[in-house]
């Protein structure tokens, strides 16, 4: 998981889905539930045309039930109909079929009229690194197809793989680049594990996260560290008081250095862990 993108990458990224997107009937973009906007790549439609799509809310398991179902009212908006999931536990993976039935409903009764037996259908899965692509071609074949984990640059034979009699599928994910809009997006990708803490600060992204927590998700904060006292709305603005909340969550989880202090790299490491294992709750940093 160490896609640096430049222009070069994105290029080839978009040629190698183009490329794809002749041999399928339909697109399944995979995105993270708890950030629809950050994982979605900012030139998906361009890159898609008018290829029937089905959007999945991955890693639903993580993020807030209530935030998710708004998110499914928003895409049906657009006209885009989405689906929460769990690729890891296999949560609502058995209704990617029907609902990409559903979706190529028209073309097939069409076939079927002409009395043409409508083949399976193909589909492609795309998404940024890291959301779970692997893990969805996995849980869908019923087995271990492609190492998880993103291999950019790996290219090998395509091969279909079926899902049951209905759906064949393109054994290698597309796979593209995240939004890099500001500071703020960078952020959300880094809270929920999609860029590597390497590329941003991992106190920062911790302070960004905490910050975020006590103004939306206060409780479970509260709840997993035994804190007693949180700052105010207001006092949210003074850096200091966010800071002391992450020391306060160092404590409890034992970071400390020499002399008792806290040691804020590994408490805000900790908390990330806590946060993208599921440990803090269902969390979701983007609304509709
Ligand atoms: P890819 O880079 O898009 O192929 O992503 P992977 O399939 O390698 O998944 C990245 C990480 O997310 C792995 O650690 C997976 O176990 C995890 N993951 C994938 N799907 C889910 C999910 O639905 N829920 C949770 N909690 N974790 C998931």
């Amino acid at each position: 998981m160490s896609v640096q993108w430049f222009p070069g990458h994105m290029a080839k990224a978009r040629r190698q889905i183009e490329e794809k997107l002749k041999l399928i009937d339909l697109v399944i973009e995979l995105l993270d539930a708890r950030i629809p906007l950050a994982s979605r790549n900012p030139m998906i439609d361009q890159i898609l045309k008018n290829k029937p799509r089905l959007v999945l809310l991955n890693k639903a398991d993580l993020a807030d039930p209530e935030v998710t179902a708004r998110w499914v009212e928003a895409f049906a908006q657009d006209g885009l109909s989405a689906l929460p999931i769990d690729a890891s536990s296999g949560k609502e993976v058995a209704q990617i079929v029907p609902k990409s039935k559903e979706r190529l409903k028209e073309k097939r009764e069409a076939q079927l009229r002409k009395g043409i037996n409508p083949r399976a259908m193909r589909a492609l899965i795309v998404g940024i690194p890291n959301v779970g692509k692997s893990t969805l071609i996995n849980r869908m074949a019923g087995r271990s197809i492609a190492a998880t984990g993103d291999r950019p640059g790996v290219t090998k034979a395509q091969a279909w793989i079926k899902v049951g009699t209905e759906m064949e599928l393109l054994d290698t994910p597309g796979i593209l680049w995240p939004k890099f809009e500001d500071e703020q997006v960078g952020i959300r990708l880094a809270a929920t594990g999609a860029i590597k803490d390497e590329i941003l600060n991992v106190e920062d992204i911790a302070f960004h996260t905490t910050k975020y927590l006590l103004e939306h998700y206060p409780d479970m904060l509260k709840e997993r560290y035994d804190l007693d006292e949180l700052p105010t709305v207001e006092q949210l603005e003074e850096p200091d008081q966010v800071v002391a909340v992450m020391e306060a969550v160092g404590r409890r989880r034992g970071c400390l250095q020499a002399g008792g202090m806290v040691n804020l790299e590994k408490a805000s490491q900790a908390l990330l862990r806590d946060l993208r294992s599921g440990r803090l709750g269902r969390i979701s940093f983007e609304t509709p």
